[in-house]
């Protein structure tokens, strides 16, 4: 435990704050992705790309706030946007030019959203395409992978996974026979949610057979299919659907997309979407206070429309792609049976030579990766505990390249722990 005891030494600030959190929070925590032990970071500022903690150590930031830092720290075109939100005022209880105008710039970008709505997270986006998804069909079965997470209440991962009560068929992803098991729950199931590249268990892409197949088969039985592009969306100018040149009947997005402010968005087909138009006597009501918070809509539009245009999202996933297999090289030139997966600019480490085509081909790998992130923290590296990295617009080449260094050298120091 000498690295805890390292780690603890180093950053005494920090642990005070988590035993003062934990009287009020449970465990000193209220996101259960930012918790690992000893304690947590507790970060005093950011700029760029750079997060400095309460203990005044700096760090390059590879967690990118789970993906949603897509913009890095106070980007110039993010802090205007912000001046000018607060100048022109908030909360004002109506709707604004910018829910307009950021409506537009997803309906452009993403090929299967026509229309659109806005809510607070990505929990509640899924929550709610696969409620409008039952709505539509009459249906009540859903279907989602092993190992998926989907939000809070939707996740399908192991342990003590908490659950919206619905009726889910839990299947394999990339399993080659899913075609069989849609068309078996035949006219029960109304949708399939699926995150075309998995993030949070691994990073890990689906095969373009398995996608295909889910097209093929939810046409065939009149099921929606989902795209949760939370996450993917970043990657490239359409997201994983125009990656993967498929659409799906319904896309939900999240993260990056209000501009570093919490956010969420459902969208498809607009004779679809049109379930919600409040002219219709039958229209589903949507409400939620701040569905068109004005920091989200015009903060995420300025940012998206000024900050990430198409040509700028390729950019990035090229430089993503470029620098795992920059890894993926340099831990076969250490003869180390490690690995990173990926698509783009998000990526995560495993500690296996074999292939990876769903979760449960990743070994638990626990207190490796622990290590890991506490070694990297050390050497001035800011990842997520589970091994996942993920780059921002405000790295240049040479974070890059840090990126790069810090990891070979921290995988070196331990080649012992990864045979
Ligand atoms: N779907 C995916 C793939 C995610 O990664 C996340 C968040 O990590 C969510 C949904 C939930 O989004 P939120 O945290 O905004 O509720």
């Amino acid at each position: 435990d000498t690295a805890r005891d390292a780690y603890r030494a180093r950053n005494p600030r920090s642990a005070e704050l988590h035993a003062a959190a934990r009287a009020t929070m449970p465990g000193g925590n209220t996101r259960t992705a930012l918790h690992f032990a000893p304690f947590p970071l507790y970060a005093a500022r950011s700029a760029g790309a750079r997060i400095t903690d309460v203990d005044g150590h700096d760090y390059l930031d590879a967690l990118g706030e789970y993906t949603a830092g897509l913009y890095g720290h106070s980007h110039p075109v993010v802090v205007e946007a912000v001046r000018e939100t607060l100048a022109a005022g908030v909360s004002n209880g109506a709707p604004g030019p910018a829910d307009v105008a950021l409506a537009r710039l997803i309906a452009e970008r993403f090929p299967a959203v026509e229309q659109l709505r806005f809510c607070n997270s990505g929990t509640e986006a899924n929550l709610y395409a696969l409620t409008l998804a039952r709505i539509a069909t009459g249906r009540g079965a859903v279907m989602a992978f092993e190992g998926a997470y989907h939000g809070g209440v939707l996740n399908f991962g192991g342990g003590a996974a908490m659950r919206a009560a619905m009726d889910w068929r839990v299947e394999r992803f990339n399993d080659p026979a899913i075609g069989d098991r849609i068309r078996a729950a035949g006219d029960r199931l109304a949708a399939v949610i699926v995150e075309p590249i998995m993030t949070n268990a691994g990073c890990i892409p689906a095969e373009p057979a398995f996608l295909a197949a889910l097209r093929e088969a939810c046409d065939a039985t009149g099921a929606l299919l989902i795209f949760d592009e939370i996450v993917t969306s970043r990657h490239g100018p359409a997201g994983a659907q125009g990656l993967y040149g498929l659409r799906p009947d319904l896309t939900t997005l999240g993260k990056y997309l209000g501009g570093g402010f919490s956010f969420g968005a459902f969208g498809g087909p607009a004779e679809l979407m049109a379930r919600f138009d409040p002219f219709r006597p039958d229209g589903l009501p949507h409400a939620g206070t701040f569905n068109n918070n004005v920091f989200s809509m015009r903060v995420g539009a300025a940012a998206l429309e000024r900050a990430f245009p198409p040509e700028r999202a390729e950019a990035l996933f090229a430089d993503g792609e470029r620098l795992r297999c920059e890894l993926n090289a340099i831990c076969a030139g250490l003869d180390l049976r490690v690995r990173f997966t990926g698509r783009g600019s998000i990526m995560a480490v495993h500690f296996t030579a074999d292939p990876i085509l769903r979760p449960d081909d990743l070994p638990a790998q626990t207190e490796e990766r622990a290590l890991l992130h506490l070694d990297l923290i050390e050497a001035g590296l800011y990842s997520a505990p589970r091994g996942q990295f993920a780059l921002s617009l405000a790295m240049e080449a040479a974070d890059m390249a840090e990126i790069s260094t810090t990891i070979s050298a921290a995988l070196e120091r331990r080649r012992a722990l990864y045979p």
